[in-house]
């Protein structure tokens, strides 16, 4: 037999990525197979949810009638041998073998050779790939190799087709209920109908149509033209020096192209012909595109990228005034689609939103930040789900596990009732701790400061009970604004912000941009952004706005005077240094204007292990240290907690960081250096038990979390933690170490009626 080339293999593995249907996909991949392998048949099984069965989900050469009925145990006949034991097996005369089991609805019986090997992804059996031929005599060595390897190229998408359901069962295929994991948006548990938000039309979705009312149309086309070209005008505008050269220029080319009479002429002419607005702008568009990708000189080839551009916000103009109000039903909906805006929320009233959904975006994305803020449990990142199928399903937004479930059976839907209806109680019996200090039993006090970053944050951080803000996350307003705000704009803002908590702390962190966090209006393409231009390493290269961020900053906390500084993602002592400097010409410049600024509390965040290295000679430049745990276990495990692939590796409790924690408490205790911890772990009430014992005694997390973990505190002794941290020292895995805080977190009451959304998801029924 010829070998198939590797090439081949990958371009099945493309071909799978393009299509959408499990099936189709399923029986794509066993039809190339068979081909590229030249072999009678070729078969997939894969494992059912339970994982107590094999089906048939995929057959070419086997009897199609066959495909979602062959059924086998996991050790039953060969195939189940194979699942069972996970090896390789490859025979000359299968129906020879003791553990041949002959399934009548496969018609097999004429195949004597057989190869099979195990699917895994992620340690998991995932099902069996199969091929078989009618000759008496094993596969060869080469084929045996090939389909290993083509195994391990597949079993992450099989996975992920598995877990989508729908390959078997055709009869329930409309109401099932499925579980689509995400990730974490906001916490929280909603239940509602599914109501499909839809992506503004691109450009490339418009169709052919004819004009209705060609006077209307023209109208609108130069209604649109104009306040594009109004857009930019205010967007430059704004921007003015702030902008980096290159970036004003490109305003300039903008509004020449819009300008030129070339572009509106012929869009009219179409309309003339007979064509609709947008269409006649497509069409316009794309020849325009088109000569400029003809030219010689690469400067205006890319130029058709920008045509492109000018007209997707031409085509946004004409489409908002067409978008139809929307007539939200007057029952609880989750909002599920790609991403989802401001502008698609607004659409809304506020109470009827239970829930949101999104099949893209991350933790940080704009959705999952105006979520929190707005108290809406949120997922993102739900790669598998395609909400357009199950319009009015219903469906659960579980911001806790970040998971959502579709169409869940009654005695799931009564649970996830009781959970939602307990967590409700809870929350509102956590109120009369608003004013209560996070004091252990022993009188150990903790300070619960929160996180925030949009103004909406801020009401819901002071009734629970926060204590000032350990983390304003200045880059939020950023990336919910169409273009680099003004020092004026961040002034108005931050004084709001400042004023909200006055005379409490407020930790303003200046723009931490890069890695994930990115800017609509400011393009970062790196081929590893998490190691690139990220935090103080962006602003100190772009200066003018560091310069105006800090100048915002200290120009609003005149008359309030409770603003410290903090600089992101710190990783040399020369960064630090370089930052102090700019504060304090800041302070200079602005007294001499006379405006009379204060010189404020720098702080430095340590998320980079280097950070925490250098932390004796990056003492004598910052008053104070917040721990920035999500960043830091990413570097210190090298796990990106946004890869599916390893996200299960990410946890704060790994032995190494809380190794670190320790360290880094000694090392700030010996320099005096106040120090808090602002990320995600914070939240954790195993965490929180440990960090209490290391001696943390200043917490900043999401105002949703402080009752709760204010409650835990209350609830235990440091005395009993001490014992516990010093067992957790000698713990190999973070599983470990929440096997140890387990008992005592039961016992302060936690994980039954405190947080009934901790227990362990309730099991397909
Ligand atoms: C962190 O890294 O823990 C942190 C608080 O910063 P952010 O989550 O904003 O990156
Ligand atoms: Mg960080």
């Amino acid at each position: 037999m010829q070998q198939p080339s590797l090439n081949a293999l990958t371009s099945i593995v493309e071909q799978i990525a393009r299509t959408g249907d499990p099936r189709t996909v399923m029986t794509n991949i066993v039809q190339r197979l068979r081909d590229l392998i030249r072999v009678e048949v070729c078969s997939l099984y894969l494992c059912t949810p339970d994982h107590q069965h094999l089906i048939l989900a995929a057959t070419e050469g086997l009897s199609p009638q066959a495909v979602g009925k062959a059924k086998l145990k996991l050790d039953e006949g060969l195939v189940g041998h194979i699942a069972a034991s996970l090896s390789t097996l490859n025979l000359g005369d299968a129906p020879e073998d003791d553990r041949f089991v002959f399934i009548p609805e496969t018609h097999e019986m004429p195949y004597h050779r057989f190869l099979g090997v195990p699917l895994i992804h992620l340690r998991k059996l995932v099902g069996v790939l199969v091929i078989q031929g009618r000759e008496r005599e094993p596969f060869s060595q080469e084929t045996e190799a090939f389909l290993i390897t083509v195994a391990s190229q597949l079993a992450g998408t099989l996975s992920h087709l598995q877990s989508q359901g729908g390959w078997y069962e055709k009869r329930h295929a409309r109401a099932r209920y499925r579980r689509f994991p995400g990730l974490k948006g906001a916490p929280g548990l909603g239940l509602g109908k599914l109501w499909l938000v839809r992506p503004h039309l691109s450009l490339d979705q418009v169709r052919a149509a004819c004009t209705a009312a060609p006077e209307a149309d023209r109208a609108a086309i130069r209604d649109a033209i104009a306040a594009v070209s109004e857009e930019l005008e205010s967007g430059s505008g704004h921007l003015g020096q702030h902008l980096p050269g290159d970036v004003s220029a490109l305003f300039n080319v903008y509004q020449m192209m819009l300008q030129s009479p070339e572009l509106s002429d012929q869009i009219l002419a179409r309309i003339d012909a007979g064509d609709n607005a947008p269409w006649a702008l497509k069409q316009t568009i794309g020849n325009m595109a088109e000569q400029f990708r003809q030219a010689d000189d690469p400067y205006l080839k890319a130029r058709a990228e920008d045509i492109c551009n000018i007209g997707q916000r031409i085509l946004n103009q004409l489409l908002s005034r067409e978008r139809p109000s929307v007539e939200a039903p007057d029952e609880a909906l989750i909002l599920a689609g790609e991403l989802i805006s401001i502008a698609d929320l607004a659409e809304f009233p506020l109470e009827r939103i239970h829930g949101i959904i999104c099949t893209q975006g991350s933790t940080l994305s704009h959705t999952a930040i105006l979520a929190n803020a707005l108290g809406i449990p949120a997922v993102m990142g739900v790669e598998n789900f395609q909400p357009d199928q199950h319009k009015g399903a219903a469906l659960i937004a579980d911001g806790h596990r970040g998971e959502c479930v579709l169409n869940p059976p009654p005695a799931l839907l009564a649970e996830y009732r009781r959970m939602i209806d307990e967590e409700q109680r809870f929350m509102q019996g956590l109120e009369r701790l608003r004013d209560q200090p996070a004091v252990t039993r022993d009188g150990f006090q903790v300070r619960l400061l929160t996180n925030t970053g949009l103004l909406a944050d801020a009401t819901p951080g002071l009734q629970r009970g926060a204590e000032g803000v350990g983390l304003y996350r200045s880059e939020i307003p950023f990336m919910i604004h169409d273009s680099f705000p003004t020092e004026q704009e961040q002034l108005t803002l931050y004084r709001k912000v400042l004023a909200a908590y006055a005379p409490r702390p407020v930790s303003m962190r200046t723009l931490d941009i890069g890695g994930d966090k990115q800017l609509p209006y400011f393009d970062i393409s790196e081929s590893n952004p998490y190691l690139g231009w990220r935090g103080i390493r962006f602003t100190l290269d772009n200066a003018q706005l560091l310069i105006s961020q800090i100048r915002a900053m200290l120009r609003a906390d005149i008359g309030n005077g409770n603003l410290k500084l903090l600089v992101p993602m710190v990783s040399r002592v020369d960064e630090i240094q370089s930052f102090r400097r700019y504060v304090e010409k800041a302070v200079e410049s602005l007294q001499r204007e006379g405006t009379e600024v204060r010189m404020p509390d720098i702080g430095m965040m340590i998320e980079v292990p280097s950070a925490m290295l250098l932390l004796p000679r990056l003492a004598p430049f910052i008053d104070f240290v917040s721990i920035g745990s999500n960043d830091l276990t990413q570097y210190l495990l090298a796990v990106d907690r946004n890869n599916p692939r390893v996200s299960a590796l990410f946890d704060h409790l790994n032995p190494a960081v809380l190794v670190a924690l320790e360290q880094i408490r000694q090392q700030c205790d010996a320099l005096s250096l106040p120090v808090s911890l602002c990320g995600e772990m914070a939240s954790d009430p195993a965490a929180v038990l440990l960090l209490t014992a290391m001696g943390y005694d200043c917490l900043s997390l999401s105002a949703y979390n402080i009752p709760r973990i204010k409650l835990l505190l209350r609830s235990v002794d440091r005395t009993d933690l001490l014992p516990l941290l010093e067992q957790t020292r000698r713990c190999n895995s973070e599983t470990e170490v929440r096997e140890l805080v387990a008992p005592l977190l039961k016992q302060a009451g936690w994980g039954q009626e405190k947080g009934p959304w901790m227990e362990e998801p309730v099991s397909e029924t």
